[in-house]
């Protein structure tokens, strides 16, 4: 097998036994990266000889693969997260040309394990968006098959631990940009509990909902980079302060005596049939390993698109407002006084989907509608935690589909933003109540594109949802498939 399509536990294995070097590692990956990304657009910016650098200290014995099961692997990044003196884009052109000068805790923390970073990944601009159409820099393309979309807004992420450009990565999920592309591109995508994860260093979106998490090739891979960022962080005051458990330690238990339960509401009318197929035979697995299905309701499932399209506009409008040109940012040159500059800057820095955003924000925060649609969302929020919160008083974890449909074309929602929303449907609930999910492979459609099964658990139990996800993989081949990509 060439190293390219070896998960981040087995090259690691490879390293400290030295049956591979890390600059033989870390060139295999860059010369895959030159072949296939052109055609791809996975990444924004790649650090080449930086990475050969880092990689030449594990070579020379000056660095050792024991300081974590992470040391000596090229991890990429989500182009949203700060990384100290290299470009954060947020796929903007507001913030084309910025340099970080500070690391985000998830990249110091990963750098102090030995990751080696080996470049920025694509998304939606901000991260508002479910294709990675919204890049402001080009459209990632997803491996299974380049005429459609990875997904978003990490699609970039998860197009490179898809194709092989990268061993892992880290995304981020606001209403379900970690899941939504890992179940587009048939890789594992988890989204840990709000506030199991810093958020510092990363570019804000919505502050209530952003979390980082991993995007990786297994979900032994999505346990060890989670290991790598979790834990309390002083600079984040949401971040919060409970002990990191062991996330490989549980892997390996079964899942004999779970009750596993399958909300109705994610079994509705619109959902692909094969999708649907894919997601009920992966509950029979779950069953004959020894899982007790159960049937429960989430009955505010349907009120999740509206609220998070206010809330989430809403925290938007107000952390984007530093984009002015002057403190942040791209600045117009022909301003004619003040308000114009701020104007043209704001105008030429944004792209369509982020002034959506902020126009929409804006609305629903302004006096005599905050009522109507901001309070009135923070309460259905309210509801669909509670929701959750009941439901896992008759059941550990729930099972059900990420993504209604499986990946479409390119173009193809573009153009309607409200389908675009609405293919959230089943990964914005999680989001709104803050506990943790992830996408594992789980089948394919006959057209081969890979569909994934989301596995909820309640919050700060990251661990149940990765031994679910690991029994379940481990026990089925879909996690084996890689897509046929040429450069
Ligand atoms: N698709 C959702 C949106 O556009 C979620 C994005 C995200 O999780 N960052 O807002």
């Amino acid at each position: 097998m060439e190293i390219h399509s070896l998960p981040i536990h087995r090259i690691h294995d490879l390293l400290e036994s030295r049956q591979i070097g890390a600059v033989e590692t870390v060139s295999a990956f860059l010369e895959r990266i030159s072949a296939i990304d052109p055609g791809l657009n996975a990444y924004i910016s790649t650090f080449g000889e930086k990475a050969i650098e880092e990689a030449k200290l594990f070579d020379s014995g000056a660095r050792d693969y024991s300081a974590s099961p992470l040391a000596g692997t090229p991890i990429a990044i989500k182009d949203v997260i700060c990384m100290q003196g290299t470009l954060t884009t947020c796929a903007s052109r507001m913030l084309q040309g910025f340099v970080s000068p500070y690391d985000a805790t998830v990249t110091e923390k990963l750098r102090r394990a030995g990751a080696i970073f080996i470049g920025k990944t694509n998304l939606d601009e901000f991260a508002m968006g479910s294709s990675t159409e919204n890049s402001a820099f080009a459209k990632t393309r997803n491996p299974w098959d380049i005429e459609r979309v990875p997904g978003g807004s990490s699609g970039g992420s998860a197009a490179a631990v898809a194709a092989g450009l990268c061993a892992g990565s880290l995304g981020t999920d606001t209403g379900g940009s970690i899941r939504q592309p890992s179940s587009f591109c048939g890789v594992v995508g988890l989204k840990p509990t709000y506030g199991r994860v810093s958020r510092f260093g990363l570019v804000a979106f919505a502050s209530s909902l952003d979390q980082i998490g991993p995007i990786t090739r297994d979900v032994e891979d999505a346990a060890i980079l989670l290991q790598a960022v979790a834990g309390f962080d002083p600079a984040d005051s949401t971040s919060v302060d409970l002990p990191v458990p062991d996330y490989r330690a549980a892997l390996n238990q079964s899942l004999q005596g779970l009750r596993l339960g399958i909300p109705r509401e994610y079994f509705i009318e619109g959902t692909h049939p094969e999708v649907e197929t894919a997601v009920r035979n992966a509950i029979d697995t779950c069953r004959r390993l020894g899982a007790r299905i159960v049937d429960i309701s989430l009955p505010h499932t349907e009120y999740g698109i509206a609220a998070y399209y206010i809330i989430a506009p809403a925290e938007a409008s107000s952390n984007l407002a530093r984009y002015d040109g002057v403190k942040y940012g791209h600045r117009a040159q022909n301003g004619a006084d003040l308000l114009d500059m701020y104007r043209k800057s704001r105008s030429e820095g944004f792209g369509w989907e982020v002034k959506r955003r902020i126009m929409i924000g804006t609305y629903v925060l302004s006096a005599g509608y905050y009522d109507a649609y901001y309070r009135k969302a923070s309460q259905v929020r309210t509801l669909i935690r509670r929701d959750f919160l009941e439901a896992f008083e008759k059941c550990d974890a729930i099972l059900a589909p990420v993504s209604p449909i499986p990946a479409f074309k390119i173009g193809e929602k573009s153009d309607d933003p409200l389908q675009m929303y609405l293919s959230d449907v089943f990964t914005l609930p999680a989001s709104l109540a803050g506990i943790p999910g992830i996408s594992v492979p789980c089948g394919f459609t006959s057209e081969n594109l890979p569909i994934g099964l989301q596995i909820l658990g309640p919050h700060f139990q990251e661990e149940l949802v990765l031994r679910i996800a690991h029994q379940f993989e481990q026990n089925t081949a879909f996690h084996l498939r890689s897509p046929e990509v040429k450069g």
